[in-house]
């Protein structure tokens, strides 16, 4: 079995991978069984919990994405009221993007907005003892100090479509966190990533798509759907110069220890 760690399976566009039922089909063909569906903001949550419902493969992330409009704030109670569903394993995905907002980066105090979203999001995850989902760019120092400084420890998580470098990894694994590696892995020019994964130790990793988005090679370029984690995992498996069912094995188990599951 292989978990896809993180996708999108609520924002897949069908005239270009089919209805979701064919989707779902298609991963299990390629022996993806599992699948985390994160929410980026509220106006998707029903949309991930119907998901959940529908595919028993699938479970749901609630929050709210770093890069969604500062005005989009929600309040303590609609994310417990959402993450009470029972096939919301975690919160998120959520954390700080500073490519996207390098105005505001520049005045102090400018990214107040976002860091505010984290705390409650990191707040909420310990109070549900929900592991969160970590969604980082150009911004990990401040990433990893304020999961530090919030106590996120205390349920870990996911830092998701890693593309960073092996002492960032291994900060991350510290406050108990998993790497979770995207079809980024997979292309040729990504040489250092490729090292991070394979000096990574096999049990802090996991496997994701960030479907619509990243499709791993050979489908670099195309829309990216659960399915294709199974060549995130032959890529690891090379690196690692281990067997392909070790390392979906390990995976897997990864994911579920995580997630008690
Ligand atoms: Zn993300
Ligand atoms: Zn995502």
């Amino acid at each position: 079995m292989i978990v896809d760690s993180h996708c999108h399976l609520n924002i897949l566009p069908e005239e270009k991978v089919g209805n979701l039922d064919d989707v779902i089909a298609k991963a299990r063909e390629l022996g993806v069984n599992r699948i985390l569906c994160v929410a980026i903001n509220p106006g998707q949550w029903q949309d991930v919990l119907d998901l959940a419902d529908r595919y028993e493969e699938v479970y749901a992330s609630i929050g709210v994405h770093p890069c969604e409009d500062k005005d989009v704030v929600v309040t303590d109670e609609a994310l417990i009221a959402a993450a009470s569903h029972p096939k919301v394993i975690a919160i998120g995905e959520v954390g700080l993007d500073y490519f996207h907002f390098e105005e505001m980066c520049a005045v102090e105090g400018g990214m107040k907005w976002q860091h505010d979203r984290f705390t409650q999001h990191i707040r909420i995850a310990k109070q549900l003892n929900k592991p969160l989902i970590i969604h980082t760019r150009n911004s990990t120092p401040d990433c990893l100090a304020m999961l530090a400084k919030e106590g996120a420890e205390q349920v870990g998580g996911i830092m998701h479509c890693f593309v960073e470098d092996l002492d960032t990894a291994e900060q991350a694994i510290a406050l108990g966190f998993y790497i979770s590696f995207s079809g980024i892995v997979t292309f040729k020019n990504a040489k250092a990533l490729k090292a991070v994964a394979t000096a990574l130790p096999l049990d802090k990793i996991l496997v994701e798509t960030d479907a619509p988005y990243l499709a791993p090679m050979p489908f670099r370029g195309k829309t990216n759907q659960p399915g294709y984690t199974r060549y995130v995992v032959e890529e690891i498996a090379k690196l690692k110069e281990l067997p392909f069912e070790t390392v979906a094995e390990a995976t897997t188990a990864n994911f579920n220890r995580l997630f008690n599951l």
